[in-house]
């Protein structure tokens, strides 16, 4: 059977009709009123964005949300998960920082902001699901407490699963970093035999994990000591980092689903999702820039169903006219994969059905436009 997603579009002729009340109507027709109880502490996970991007969800706007989750006498908050790479949210003070300084502050958004997996990311609960890869979970300790949740999630693209959604907004969104690491650990850094020794990346190695030999001089990774941030990859002037594209990505995408599971097992039927399609960028809201979408905005997409509603936001984008300049490979045309036409190299379909599965959710989805 397929799920539905409610779908309402940017057209606006009136007040009546502004983002703001475009967002409490999808609440509404979604039914989500009937998820939250008088009390309950309410986790509304977002993204804040990294320090530089501004194509992260708007404070302004997911307050309507948070708004209409106080109406029906639950007690929200604003919460995410300190991030793996060591940039400005890596740490809750940091992080704190970086949402306050990108508009999230209370008198905006009206709730508390928590950092769900405390001052280092030591606040972790063990949630075990027993997949293929992944036995148990770790997760951010007050998203676990949480009596509910709301997944409010920004969909753009993300140079290892193609795009980020709903999905990705749950599995590394709501991990602690080890957690993160347990994910990120299947797709490691490579280097490629055209290193130029020039010594970059062993300067911005955050844990000292890359190391180099004199006569000849040659560059090497410590596994033993790399987590994963990709700082070097980013750093590498020459292109000469690289992935392992055919066989350790799919098994990333795959933890990703699973850890997505490990998110919601213990509040099935106390999550809500809403996907923002507007800023449809390249890339995620982890880096400090956003590149011009590659898409036009689209609009707001709400359901019960995790997997629905990012199949239903990637065939929306899909529709879509790509704008040429941002679509590197060029998939610019009405129905062609917009995301392989940045990520050549990533299925984010492979997402969709593993996560179809292992029982996330339905990707069959019928969108119904209010
Ligand atoms: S080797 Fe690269 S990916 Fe690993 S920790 Fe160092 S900079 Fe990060
Ligand atoms: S930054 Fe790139 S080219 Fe320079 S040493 Fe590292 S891998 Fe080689």
């Amino acid at each position: 059977m397929s799920s539905k997603v409610y779908f309402s579009n940017l057209r606006s002729r009136s007040e009546k009709d502004n983002k703001g009340n475009k967002l409490i109507n999808l609440f509404n027709k979604a039914n989500f009123t009937d998820l939250y109880n008088e009390n309950e502490l309410i986790g509304v996970k977002i993204h804040f964005g990294e320090r530089g991007n501004d194509a992260y969800i708007s404070p302004t706007l997911i307050r309507y949300i948070i708004d209409e989750i106080k109406k029906t006498g639950a007690n929200p908050f604003l919460t995410d998960t300190n991030t793996l790479y060591f940039g400005l949210r890596h740490n809750s003070v940091d992080h704190l920082k970086t949402a306050t300084l990108n508009g999230f502050s209370y008198s905006v958004v009206g709730v508390p902001l928590i950092i769900a997996d405390g001052l280092n990311s030591e606040h972790e609960a063990l949630v075990e699901i027993n997949q293929k890869h992944v036995k148990t979970a770790k997760i951010g300790g007050d998203i676990f407490n949480a009596d509910g949740l709301l997944v409010a999630s920004h969909f753009k693209g993300h140079t290892l699963s193609g795009f980020g959604g709903a999905i990705k907004n749950l599995s590394m969104g709501c991990a602690t970093i080890n957690g993160k690491l347990e994910q990120h650990e299947a797709a490691k850094p490579i280097m490629q035999d055209e290193c130029n020794n020039c010594g970059i990346c062993e300067g911005v190695c955050p844990v000292n994990a890359i190391f180099h030999n004199e006569n000849p001089k040659k560059y090497f990774i410590n596994y033993d000591k790399c987590v994963v941030c990709m700082d070097c990859k980013s750093a590498c002037p020459n292109e000469s980092i690289d992935l392992n594209w055919e066989e350790e990505i799919p098994k990333f995408i795959e933890r990703m689903g699973e850890y997505a599971l490990g998110a919601v097992k213990n509040k099935q039927d106390k999550i809500a999702y809403i996907n923002f399609l507007t800023d449809i960028t390249p890339h995620c809201d982890c880096f400090p820039f956003s590149d011009a979408p590659i898409v036009p905005d689209i609009g707001f997409l709400a359901s019960n169903d995790a997997v629905a509603i990012d199949a239903a936001s990637l065939y929306l984008v899909n529709q879509q006219k790509g704008i040429k300049d941002t679509l590197i490979h060029k998939n610019c045309n009405h129905g062609e994969d917009k995301f392989k036409g940045v990520w050549e190299n990533v299925d984010g379909n492979h997402l969709l059905n593993y996560c179809q599965d292992i029982g996330l959710g339905s990707i069959d989805f019928e969108i119904i436009e209010i």
